[in-house]
């Protein structure tokens, strides 16, 4: 290994990088296949440091400490005392000016506490990276990644640091936070040997501040922190001004003008006492003070900036991350929740139940993610490990897949998952079937993968097949005609893999996919979705030379249809009653979903979202046809919207926003951020959302649970009455404030509250 410090760093590498091949990028940047190893990261660390976005620009305390001294109502009182001293009444003077500091010291520390409660939160919401070091993948704060390291990138993940791409899938990037271009620019792991292209250009290099919109892609770090491009403009732009809420801006308004007319009436009443009534200097100028003294509200907005403060750390004690002190009050007045159902309504713990395949139907035994069950056909249990179609299901299903299970250790005592729970639960029931995923994997290793896309509702990868003497009759797909040596499978919503089906296996020989055996398909599926089970689909199909790119269009299409697995997925515990006390509070939940309308329907049953009568089910192309008018006559009833892709929640929040509704809704993936920032709040899933998916929100669950939404809400609600409560008391109690200032004045009536005391 190379001595790190011989790495041409910066200079050279920033420049020269893109044209190297990728075994000269390994080798320059003195890392390998496998990573990085512990020694190397903590030898780098100390030469790079953090891979952190310094805060070049923060104000600093003093200045802030000094600005609640220097704002128009503390130089108007300090001018108050200089006129106290002026007219001898030093007492008043003195008294004017310990006003100012009290208020000041009490403002200033109002401001820093509220200030430390935003910064803890921001601590709460890492952004975590996936790198390869010693070989295996890891989840790591982004802050601790190192010049050399590789990283595993997929859509919807924010990129960390600048890096050289040196493998890739369909990978495209949005690099709109860097060079403002607003399209997702398409990425290769190939050498780049034009000159003369800008560096944010370079269709093979990564930077740090974008993200990914599509595909999957393998990156080596080459600049971290500031060095990276994003780093560079960020000295330049970085000073993030926290903009007031509406609440806030108002009560800054309310201040001035309230200020403005005491001042006025001072100087008015002044004047008229001094010309017109012949009264002494002394006593108008008293009179004067007092007005402004009792009028100014100066502790308002610091009040109720810790009060927003104070109730964004509550509710982050409930799970629920707010961004924005201004959020506070929109969740308060809140009318409509559009939600997710899987991982938000549901425990997102996926459990594989029941099978069909080649008309047959399996359940399958066990809890939780241990490869511990049984398959049984009608009560009887099957022999282990299983054979035929329902053995190729498993294989299929297992191969076309990202997701690890992870077997307990000394930390964590049950079976845990990486990825998608979904996937993960496909691999589990492998397993129970006796069939090792990784020992499939050998004989079938992946090529590329078409990944996961919400609006195609489903994925493919493609497989080698080992044509070695001797492995026909070992391979269960031999029986196919692999003249090209390659296989893909498909899994996704079984409606959608349906209609690319042509064919089917039962009992070992291919048959046409008649519409006879589409409708028992179809009846399987309805009656597991009926009963709230989720399901997949699985297919497969050996693809002929000359197919060109392994695109959606060119694979997925013809295939042979496998089977379907349904899963169950419980609701969470919590959430039926946190729907009543939406119902309660008039705040309507609209479930919005890319699962199968029946099983949406039978989890909104369950969890009280629907009634006992009949929802309206709207799917995505139903959506598509629907003008605004009749969606809008929709929305009016009760209404769940599944099969829609992210795209379509978009039009969903705008019609609700329209009719005067103040709107939150859930996302978690990269199509979501449209939505998520169009809705009054963005609610964001903290443990299965994406990057950029957070980035849009208002607000991020760090539990993914429906039933934080609503403690948030009701949290919004008791501050933002809170405010109102406090802003009349400040108000009204200036008036009596003044009262003994303008009988004084008018009458002569003896101060009952003297300036002092005020
Ligand atoms: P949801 O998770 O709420 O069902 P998504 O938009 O995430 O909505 O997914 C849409 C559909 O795509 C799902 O209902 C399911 O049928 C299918 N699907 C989900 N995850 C996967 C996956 N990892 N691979 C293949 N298909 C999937
Ligand atoms: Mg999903």
């Amino acid at each position: 290994m190379k001595d790190i410090s011989e790495i041409p760093y910066e200079t050279d590498l920033r420049n020269s990088i893109h044209a190297l091949p990728v075994a000269e990028v390994y080798r320059v940047l003195a890392s390998g296949l496998n990573g990085l190893s512990r020694d190397e990261v903590a030898a780098r660390r100390k030469i790079f440091g953090y891979n952190a976005i310094r805060d070049v620009r923060r104000k600093s305390l003093f200045i802030k400490f000094l600005g609640n001294f220097t704002h128009v109502m503390a130089i108007l009182l300090w001018v108050g005392g200089i006129f106290a001293f002026v007219a001898r009444l030093p007492q008043l003077g003195w008294a004017i000016w310990a006003v100012i500091v009290i208020n000041g010291v009490f403002s200033f520390w109002q401001e820093f506490k509220a200030e430390k409660a935003m910064e803890a939160l921001r601590r709460l919401l890492p952004v975590s990276v996936t790198v390869l070091r010693e070989g295996g993948q890891q989840k790591i704060p982004a802050e601790e990644l190192v010049p050399g390291d590789v990283i595993l990138v997929v859509e919807g993940d924010h990129i960390s640091a600048d890096g050289r791409l040196v493998q890739e899938s369909e990978l495209r990037v949005d690099q709109s936070a860097l060079s403002g271009e607003s399209h997702p620019l398409r990425k290769t792991a190939e050498t780049v040997q034009q000159t003369g292209m800008a560096c944010s250009e370079l269709p093979n290099l990564v930077f740090a501040g974008t993200s990914v919109a599509s595909g999957n892609g393998r990156a080596v770090v080459f600049a971290t922190g500031m060095e990276t491009e994003f780093g560079k403009i960020a000295r330049l732009t970085l000073s993030i001004e926290e903009e007031l809420s509406p609440l806030q801006k108002e009560i800054n308004r309310m201040t001035r003008v309230v200020t403005a007319l005491a001042v006025g009436i001072g100087v008015v009443f002044f004047i008229l006492s001094v010309i017109v009534l012949q009264r002494p200097l002394s006593s108008g100028f008293l009179f004067a003070l007092g007005m402004v003294v009792a009028f100014v509200p100066e502790g308002l907005l610091p009040t109720v900036t810790l009060a927003l403060a104070m109730g964004v750390q509550r509710m982050a004690k409930r799970n629920a991350l707010i961004k924005k002190l201004s959020s506070v009050e929109t969740l308060g007045s809140c009318t409509v929740i559009c939600t997710d159902k899987t991982g938000t309504l549901t425990q997102n713990e996926m459990t594989v139940r029941d099978i069909w395949v080649a008309g047959r139907r399996f359940s399958v035994s066990g809890s939780g993610y241990a490869p511990v069950g049984r398959f049984a056909e009608k009560n009887k249990v099957v022999e282990h490990p299983v054979t035929g179609e329902l053995r190729q299901l498993l294989i299929a299903s297992s191969l076309c897949n990202d997701s690890r299970i992870i077997p307990p250790d000394e930390t964590v005592s049950s079976w845990t998952v990486l990825g998608d729970p979904t996937e993960a639960a496909l691999k589990v029931t492998a397993l129970k079937g006796g069939v090792d995923p990784e020992q499939e994997s050998e004989k079938l290793p992946r090529l590329r993968d078409i990944p996961f896309d919400s609006r195609r509702k489903r994925m493919s990868t493609i497989h080698e097949y080992r044509g070695i003497p001797g492995w026909e009759g070992a391979c269960d797909f031999s029986g196919a005609n692999l003249e090209s040596g390659m296989i893909v499978f498909v899994k996704g919503a079984p409606k959608e893999i349906l209609t690319l089906s042509t064919s089917i296996r039962i009992a070992g020989e291919d048959r046409p996919l008649t519409d006879e055996i589409c409708a028992e398909v179809i009846r399987a599926n309805d009656e597991y979705a009926g009963g709230g089970l989720r399901v997949l689909a699985v297919a497969w199909r050996p693809l002929s030379p000359g197919l060109g790119d392994y695109t959606a269009e060119n694979v997925e299409h013809d295939l042979v249809f496998l089977g379907l697995i349904a899963m169950l997925d419980p609701p969470r515990e919590e959430v039926a009653e946190a729907v009543e006390r939406c119902r309660r509070a008039g705040i309507r939940v609209v479930m919005i979903t890319g699962d199968y309308g029946l099983t949406a329907e039978s989890i909104a049953r369950r969890i009280g979202i629907v009634g006992s009568g009949q929802p309206r089910l709207i799917s995505g192309p139903e959506l598509d046809a629907m003008d605004d008018a009749a969606l809008r006559t929709a929305l009016e009833g009760e209404i769940i919207f599944a099969r829609v892709a992210p795209e379509h929640k978009l039009r969903v929040v705008s019609l609700l926003q329209e009719a005067g509704n103040v709107v939150a809704v859930t996302g978690d993936g990269v199509n979501d951020a449209p939505a998520l920032k169009k809705a009054d709040i963005g609610v964001a899933m903290g443990l299965s959302g994406a990057d950029v998916a957070k980035e849009s929100a208002d607000m991020v669950l760090a539990d993914d649970n429906f039933a934080s939404i609503v403690n948030a809400i009701e949290e919004g609600r008791g501050v933002y009455a809170n405010i109102k409560k406090f802003v009349a008391y400040i108000f009204t109690s200036n008036m009596p404030e003044a009262w003994p200032f303008i009988l004084q004045i008018m009458l002569n009536v003896p101060l009952a509250l003297t300036v002092m005391q005020i």
